[in-house]
């Protein structure tokens, strides 16, 4: 028995805490946006407008005796992103090819053109603008004049000139600095859209809630948010003209609520409810030592989704009992270059260190879609999410796909004599003839670490299904792998055929649709009867309606955000096996999305009430 005392089945003690503000913040004042719940819980801050090179909105300027300073601070910046850019040609070339590094010669050649150096030094000299506000002028002046063009050539230009300045802004700037535009407290991040390097630049600062105009549920800010337990909510219509850095702004991250300087009564109700949603998390953080086990006994697998060695740490602070989805792109999208073999080698023994349980599933590359690194693809496609991504991507590129392999496999070593804990996963198969050519590289790999004497463990191999044919076709697989793990964030988007970061076609873009359920039976029933161990990974793990569901479609393995974790294992100690599948025996009767959600809700008041304000709409 855990020594932490639970929230105990039925207790009120954290619906005491949460009912009574809950229920008053009906009359709202301020102007009010709508969008995407995506991330859940309440914050209450100043906003602090970006930029997309990441420099705030409003012009910086400088006084006209630091001009000097300020420009030779934008060419100490150049320098510097010179000498990143002739060091990531040369690793490219020799990791990945000399065709891949040609477009660091290029973002070479538009750092060293004395048009664009003019511009800014003039902006500097003349306007007193700072550098990255003389550098976000360029890109704007930049974007104007090739949106004209719709020739594709001229658009990948622009994403390069983009690129430089991104670059040459990340050497101005290391992180963002709310304390320069005299914010006091807790910032709100208002932007066009967060791309995941964005959030991670975030770090540790005190970023209280997310705010983005574009993105949607399951886009990969929304993830990293989620991980991080910040409130957010995303497609919100035209936010970027209504908000202004240190305007007071509020973010329902339950509702997909935004409001913007609310008067004083409804500020009160806000904050009211943001301290009790933290003192709920606090409540439930007391299961964090508690195994996950339903009300009548049956044992669940929580593990965690993670990016980064700090995700694993909260992995482990959460009481995760290992990781279920280690998403290794970001090691390659944070890294200043190319993670060779012994580098990536040492930051997978590092995540399975310090892993709960040194249990580990290292995926590989998921690059593609919004998740662009320019050396491997920097092409434009017309769909880029139905196009070249993921491990096709991977194919692409056999020896750095190799070097990916290898270093998994010696991380793997050190699990010694130990069960299997670290297992390996390849992202966005479609086909069995994928999984054939993945076990040739595997067993290359093998080989060539026993010839050069280097310690290797073999690993379980496993698929995640994310594409509708590999759902459809799940019994023509299991031949060719030791588990799956389900990636329902992709496999909606394909299934619904809506783009998940696409905020026009979110009502799409639905995991409680009758289609999505069918599907999630059909697979998780089939690993079930084939004995195939089966995990979801995707963000509807972690939605309290979708888990009980699953839970009754017979799932006992479930990846989560972190910060998800302890509300997770109180659902099930509230749920039986009995009740879930009586409750997708209803659910998978219903022909609408509404309808099951509707149901969903009422089951979740009656079942578990206190977490409701955890979950997002
Ligand atoms: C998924 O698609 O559900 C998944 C877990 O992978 P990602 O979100 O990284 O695409
Ligand atoms: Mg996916």
């Amino acid at each position: 028995m855990a020594a932490n005392p639970r929230p105990r089945r039925g207790s009120n003690e954290a619906t005491e805490k949460t009912r009574p503000v809950a229920t008053r913040a009906a009359r709202l004042s301020g102007k009010t946006h709508q969008g995407l719940a995506v991330s859940p819980g309440v914050a209450v801050g100043s906003a602090y407008c970006i930029h997309e090179v990441f420099v705030p909105n409003e012009a910086e300027t400088v006084e006209p005796a630091h001009v000097h300073q300020e420009l030779q601070r934008y060419e100490q910046a150049c320098e510097k992103t010179a000498a990143d850019l002739v060091a990531l040609r040369s690793k490219v070339e020799s990791q990945v090819g000399s065709d891949e590094a040609a477009i660091f010669r290029l973002q070479e050649s538009i750092l060293r053109d004395p048009a664009l150096a003019a511009k800014v030094r003039a902006a500097v000299s003349e306007d007193h603008l700072s550098a990255q506000a003389a550098l976000r002028r360029v890109l704007e002046e930049y974007s104007a004049l090739f949106a004209r063009s719709h020739d594709e050539f001229w658009q990948e230009r622009l994403s390069d000139v983009r690129d430089v300045i991104i670059r040459i802004t990340g050497h101005l700037s290391a992180a963002l600095k709310p304390s320069k535009l005299a914010i006091d407290g807790a910032v709100i991040l208002i932007a066009g859209e967060l791309v995941p390097s964005h959030v991670l630049t975030l770090g540790k600062r005190d970023v209280a809630g997310i705010v983005t105009q574009a993105g949607g549920r399951t886009s990969h800010a929304a993830i990293l948010a989620r991980s991080r337990g910040i409130p957010a909510v995303s497609g919100v219509p035209d936010i970027l003209q209504s908000i202004t850095t240190g305007d007071t702004v509020v973010v329902d991250g339950r509702e997909g609520r935004v409001l913007v300087n609310p008067d004083y009564e409804t500020l009160l109700v806000y904050r009211a409810m943001q301290r009790d949603v933290a003192n709920l998390r606090e409540t439930l953080a007391a299961n964090c030592s508690a195994k996950c086990i339903s009300a009548d006994g049956q044992k669940v697998q929580l593990l965690a989704n993670i990016s980064n060695l700090s995700d694993a740490q909260a992995a482990r602070r959460m009481g995760a009992s290992g990781v279920g989805l280690y998403r290794t792109e970001y090691l390659f999208l944070t890294h200043a270059d190319v993670p060779d073999e012994e580098e990536q080698l040492d930051a997978y023994r590092k995540i399975i260190a310090a892993s709960p349980n040194r249990k580990v599933t290292i995926r590989t590359l998921d690059l593609g879609g919004d998740k662009a690194i320019p050396y491997l693809g920097h092409n434009r496609e017309a769909n880029p999410f139905m196009g070249w991504r993921s491990i096709r991507l991977s194919f692409e590129h056999p020896e750095f796909f190799l070097t990916q392999i290898r270093a998994i496999l010696r991380a793997a070593a050190e699990d010694g004599s130990r069960r299997k804990q670290v297992q390996m996963m390849f992202p966005m198969i479609t086909m069995v003839e994928e999984l054939r050519k993945i076990h040739g590289m595997v067993n290359k790999a093998c080989k060539q670490l026993t010839t050069e004497g280097k310690p290797f463990a073999k690993v379980p191999i496993g698929m995640m299904v994310e594409v509708p044919a590999a759902a459809v076709a799940i019994e023509t697989m299991l031949d060719d792998v030791d588990f799956v793990s389900i990636g329902s964030n992709d496999l909606v988007q394909y299934l619904m055929a809506a783009d998940r970061d696409n905020p026009k076609v979110s009502h799409l873009c639905q995991p409680m649709s009758p289609a999505v359920m069918r599907t999630l039976a059909h697979v998780i029933g089939a690993c079930g009867r084939r004995g195939t161990p089966v995990t979801l990974c995707g963000e509807i793990a972690a939605m309290p309606r979708a888990a009980v569901l699953l839970f009754g479609m017979g799932l006992r393995s479930y990846s989560i955000s972190p910060a998800f974790v302890p509300m997770i294992k109180e659902l099930f100690s509230h749920l039986t096996v009995e009740r879930a599948q009586k409750t997708v025996e209803r659910v998978l009767k219903m022909r609408t999305t509404i309808e099951i959600t509707r149901h969903m809700q009422r089951e979740l008041n009656e079942l578990c009430p206190n977490i409701k304000m955890l979950d997002s709409e």
